[in-house]
């Protein structure tokens, strides 16, 4: 995408006010959160038959791979309106800090910055991949890194370091926010919501969607 269309869209997205709850982005964090339009609108089939090595051949967990060793899900997608599944060590608290994040799939970097707020750290990652005699993209979402080692444009193997888990700069207990979107390039969004169209629930999406 040009600069002058992702200029026309960021000025047409505007900034959304994020109401924060829960102990992922509590209330006391909220703040305007600069909406990043990732490219909406971009022909990801044909962006990927471009890259086909990249078509995503299954997904694993981003933690502990591929089944999350070591690693349990403290809030699950839909407790308390979660939006995302939360990866946290067994050993609590922030003996996970600095543990490596992976990603779940092939995939493009479509984002790979720090949001702020609630959000800390945060990387975006399109993927592509055959389902049903059609094809389909989904997109992962991985926050409160500690370090990104990723950057926007980059192709990601499965399995590849992307960045570290954080602790939002001491906001949080460390541990690992996932999203999994059921399209690329949604609005940035706060976390947790009534609203969870466009969701998926991202445990069962990778038991359903397994590398093997
Ligand atoms: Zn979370």
């Amino acid at each position: 995408m040009d600069l002058y269309v992702r200029t026309l869209l960021s000025a047409a997205t505007g900034f959304a006010v994020l109401t924060l709850a829960s102990a992922c982005f509590p209330d006391d964090t909220a703040k305007a959160v600069g909406v990043n339009p990732t490219e909406p609108g971009k022909d990801w089939p044909a962006w990927f038959a471009q890259h086909p090595q990249f078509i995503a051949d299954g997904f694993d967990f981003p933690v502990g791979p591929p089944d999350a060793a070591g690693y349990y899900n403290a809030q699950p997608f839909g407790r308390n309106l979660h939006l995302g599944d939360d990866w946290n060590g067994k050993g609590g608290g922030d003996s996970d800090l600095g543990d490596p994040v992976y990603a779940i799939a092939h995939g493009y970097v479509t984002r790979a910055e720090d949001e702020g707020g609630g959000w800390g750290k945060v990387v975006r990652v399109v993927h592509h991949f055959p389902e049903n005699g059609s094809t389909r993209t989904v997109e992962s979402l991985y926050a409160h890194l500690d370090t990104l080692m990723v950057s926007e444009g980059s192709w990601l193997r499965r399995g590849q370091q992307l960045g570290t888990i954080g602790n939002a700069g001491g906001r949080y207990p460390a541990h690992l926010h996932l999203e999994i979107r059921d399209s690329a390039g949604m609005p940035l969004g706060g976390g947790y919501s009534h609203d969870t169209r466009g969701y998926l629930r991202p445990t069962e999406f990778i038991k359903a969607h397994r590398s093997r």
